[in-house]
């Protein structure tokens, strides 16, 4: 048939894993055709994910400091919220980022067409555009088509006092009492944002702790300071029915010490996300797709088609934006003929909550679990004055070490900032950096990154200087 566009490197999809394989393989001297259903490029992290939730986070984190700030001898008045101006200086951010990405794509000569694809052959990809479907014929393809939110089956959805992360981040209202469903990272971050806009939130949580895969000593000041703010936290609980009714979203409960039902302004679904897999056409393409829609890679990132490779959400956990970046330079390396791997040894997690929880590597629970030994430098930030001076004291920097080489296998951070300074431990242990190289190099006093220093020299026992 005829072909509208031919391409040695197709790239499906244009978040960060896309974008970045594009750009990449472009920069490399390919042909690259990008091919994007919506009509911004960027993915979920840049239009509905990472950036306008950490705009919105540092509204949040302003209005709760001026809040606190009395005892600093500075008293604000209560804010006054404009949610048409939050919302314009959300998306004017997104506008910035997405506006950069079309011009660097421009740059670089890469085609974007604008559709849903479709594998129609091994060598094919049909896109159904404005104007009609459109035939790309590719060398190489890299499946970068992310994930979506999941979906609770008995919530009503058609309901828009129901919302998902999406809806959230589009605060149209700040409800009376909001319910989130979900305790992990989105679902948290969502919280810290209405919180703070003056909503009164509840959280549940099906595991027996917030933020399941973190060390708990890493979540517990978090949850601490939640616990006194919102209006309750259920534990080992979960959400079976939503019943709308007039005067709100009555809300059954089953678990630990939740209300049998309570009724709520507004609910939040926060229970995960779902990889695109299955509704690319793969099997045209002959590439395996598991029930779930995850696609299985190697380390090249190529799918049991060697020209075809996948990228980011869609390959599986960790589902971050950057081991999807990462991910995404590895195949365009791969798709120009250079031997690139993706042999990462640690992918950090944030929380941008208040306190921010990091980690990285190993964790003690994983350490404990696995029978792995290991040496511990942990330490409290209530003896931090740079973190005193921000008036918080909750903060906890941990970092394991291999007791017989002293290298680092993990750490975890709780605090503000905290991820800022994750990064420092994956550099250490991708360097495989010892104890003693984080306890002897100089750290700037006073600030927050010092308590990596001294975690190290806790572990190696030689901690002397304190404040
Ligand atoms: P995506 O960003 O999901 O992009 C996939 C793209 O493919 C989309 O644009 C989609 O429209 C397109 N597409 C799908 N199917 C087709 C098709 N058939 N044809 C054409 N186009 C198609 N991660 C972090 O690291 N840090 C954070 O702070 C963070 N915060 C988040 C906050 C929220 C609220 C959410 C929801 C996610 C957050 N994430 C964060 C996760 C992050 O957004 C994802 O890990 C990341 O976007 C994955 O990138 P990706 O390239 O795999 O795919």
């Amino acid at each position: 048939g005829i072909v509208d566009w031919e391409a040695e490197v197709l790239v499906l999809g244009s978040g960060p894993g896309g974008y970045t394989a594009a750009f990449r393989a472009a920069d490399l001297g390919k042909r690259v055709v990008l091919v994007e259903r919506h009509a911004v490029i960027g993915g979920v992290c840049l239009n509905v994910g990472c950036i306008p939730s950490k705009a919105l986070l540092h509204t949040a984190q302003v209005i709760n400091e001026a809040a606190e700030f009395a005892e600093h001898g500075v008293r604000f008045g209560a804010p006054e919220i404009d949610l048409g101006t939050i919302r314009a200086y959300k998306d004017g951010i997104i506008g910035k980022l997405t506006g950069g990405l079309a011009q660097l794509a421009k740059q670089r000569k890469v085609q974007i067409v604008h559709g849903e694809g479709r594998f129609s052959s091994p060598n094919t990809v049909s896109v159904e555009t404005a104007e009609g479907v459109k035939r790309v014929r590719f060398e190489q393809a890299i499946i970068a088509v992310g994930s979506r939110v999941a979906k609770l089956p008995f919530v009503p959805w058609d309901d828009p006092r129901v919302m998902d992360s999406t809806d959230a981040l589009e605060i149209e209202e700040v409800p009376d009492r909001l319910l989130v469903i979900g305790g992990g990272i989105i679902g948290l971050e969502m919280a810290t944002v209405y919180h703070a806009l003056g909503a009164k939130v509840s959280v549940v949580e099906l595991a027996d702790g917030l933020i399941p895969g973190a060390d708990r000593d890493i979540v517990r000041p978090l949850e601490r300071r939640i616990k006194a703010r919102y209006e309750s936290i259920f534990l080992k609980t979960q959400v079976t029915a939503i019943e709308p009714r007039e005067d709100g979203l009555l809300c059954r409960f089953e678990g630990d010490k939740a209300p049998a039902e309570d009724l709520f302004d507004r609910v939040l679904v926060a229970v995960g996300r779902s990889p695109n897999g299955k509704s690319i056409g793969a099997e045209a393409a002959g590439v395996s797709v598991d029930e779930r829609g995850f696609i299985a890679v190697d380390s090249q990132q190529r799918t049991n088609v060697p020209h075809i490779y996948a990228i980011g959400d869609v390959v599986g956990q960790p589902m971050l934006a950057h081991k999807a970046t990462h991910e995404g330079k590895v195949a365009a390396e791969v798709a120009a003929g250079q031997p690139s791997h993706f042999d990462a040894r640690a992918i950090p997690s944030v929380a941008y909550t208040d306190p921010e929880v990091a980690w990285m590597g190993l964790t003690e629970t994983e350490a404990k679990a696995q029978g792995i030994a290991y040496q511990k430098g942990a330490f409290p930030w209530a003896a931090s004055g740079r973190s005193l001076s921000l008036g918080r004291d909750e903060g906890l920097t941990k970092i394991l070490f291999d007791p017989e080489t002293h290298r680092v296998l993990g750490a975890g951070i709780v605090g503000p900032n905290a991820g800022e300074l994750i990064a420092e431990a994956v550099l250490a242990l991708e360097m495989d950096a010892e104890a003693g190289d984080l306890a002897l190099t100089v750290h700037p006093h006073p600030t927050l990154s010092e308590t990596l220093n001294f975690a190290a020299e806790m572990a190696e026992g030689t901690i002397t200087d304190l404040y």
